[in-house]
């Protein structure tokens, strides 16, 4: 059957602006790292998507690497962007990153401006998309002078291959170093992807005071810790979960087992709020003024529509904040 975009998809969303940019973004995002790979059955990957889409979600989020095999997911978000998709592009704001190896030898990976380039152009082959709304680095190059990738970044803007740029996984010194030279360049640098959860709040201190002095936004990634933050670990490790799967072994066993007695706690916190643990997982992400949006991934369309439910309840009291606070601190 053809898709058609249900036309109530703007009603309930929050649109969030970037930083003190033009652009405004999806308070919830989908992200591609996992679950649209090769090894993923493409009906699926479609029915994530136009569930995402649907429920107002504009935000894409891709990399050169992911998948598994490294590259599928942009190709089969190709795909589908060929497709049913096709009419929606100007609708979407789909963004992709290098930085992470992703072919042999000295240039498929880091920062470099032969591999930043290069890669973006192999990104726009497979998604056969005509340009990117944002571009990533994915991360900090300790070898390439800032300047060079701010500069290779700049061009892919000025060549039509990107519209903003956006950097990921940058530490606060990094992102204001880099910062400086995209002001001098006058490149439309907007967002910063960092890692940011309940289990992960490095860069409450570090980033956060950059980014607000810069005016820039945040995009969190992992943002439910990978499934952790959910109730989907609170009985068991299913077999179809990601921690029971090895394609991409990033979440083992063992920090299922090493978070429960937690998770059961912050569980019993969203109960009361009358929400499930991944919506307050996700509204206690966008707490933050800096966060403009939360990533999400998703093996099933559900999932997309119950972190949605996040935006009916964004509020926290003092007291919330303390108690999930304290059951953080142990
Ligand atoms: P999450 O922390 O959102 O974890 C996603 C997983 O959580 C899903 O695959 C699913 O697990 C589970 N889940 C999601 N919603 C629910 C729900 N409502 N109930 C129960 N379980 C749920 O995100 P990711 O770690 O996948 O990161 C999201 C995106 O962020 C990535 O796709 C990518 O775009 C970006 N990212 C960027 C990085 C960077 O370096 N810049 C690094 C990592 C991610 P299951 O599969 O078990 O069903």
């Amino acid at each position: 059957m053809v898709y058609l975009a249900n036309d109530k998809r703007y009603d309930k969303m929050v649109y969030n602006r970037v930083g003190a940019s033009g652009l405004k973004v999806s308070a919830i995002a989908l992200g591609l790292w996992n679950n649209f790979g090769s090894v993923d059955p493409l009906e699926t990957q479609k029915a994530i998507i136009h569930q995402a889409f649907d429920l107002g979600i504009t935000y894409f989020d891709l990399a050169n690497n992911y998948g598994p095999i490294p590259g599928s997911a942009e190709e089969n978000f190709g795909r589908i962007m060929a497709g049913d998709m096709k009419p929606y592009r100007d609708e979407m704001v789909i963004a992709s990153k290098a930085g992470y190896v992703m072919w042999p030898g000295p240039y498929g990976n880091w920062g470099s401006r032969k591999s930043i380039i290069a890669s973006a152009d192999q990104s726009l082959r497979r998604t056969g998309l005509d340009y990117f709304d944002i571009f990533y680095s994915h991360r900090a190059d300790p070898e390439t002078p800032a300047e060079e990738t701010a500069l290779a970044l700049d061009q892919l803007v000025r060549s039509g291959k990107a519209l903003y740029v956006g950097i990921s996984n940058y530490n606060g010194a990094q992102t204001k170093a880099i910062a400086a030279i995209f002001t001098d360049l006058k490149t439309p640098f907007i967002i910063h992807q960092p890692r940011y959860n309940m289990f992960d709040r490095g860069i409450e201190t570090d980033l956060f005071p950059v980014l607000r002095a810069e005016h820039k936004a945040a995009v969190s990634y992992s943002s439910l810790a990978q499934g952790l933050l959910t109730d989907r670990y609170l009985h068991g490790i299913p077999q179809d979960s990601r921690a029971a799967k090895s394609t991409i072994p990033f979440l083992h066993e063992d920090q299922v087992e090493k978070t429960l007695s937690t998770v059961k706690r912050l569980n019993d916190v969203a109960a009361d709020r009358g929400q499930s643990l991944a919506e307050m997982a996700l509204a206690w992400n966008l707490r933050e003024p800096e966060i403009a949006s939360v990533l999400i991934g998703a093996s099933r369309p559900q999932q997309v529509v119950d972190n949605v439910k996040a935006l009916d309840h964004l509020d926290f009291s003092d007291a919330e904040l303390k108690q999930i606070d304290a059951i953080l601190a142990g």
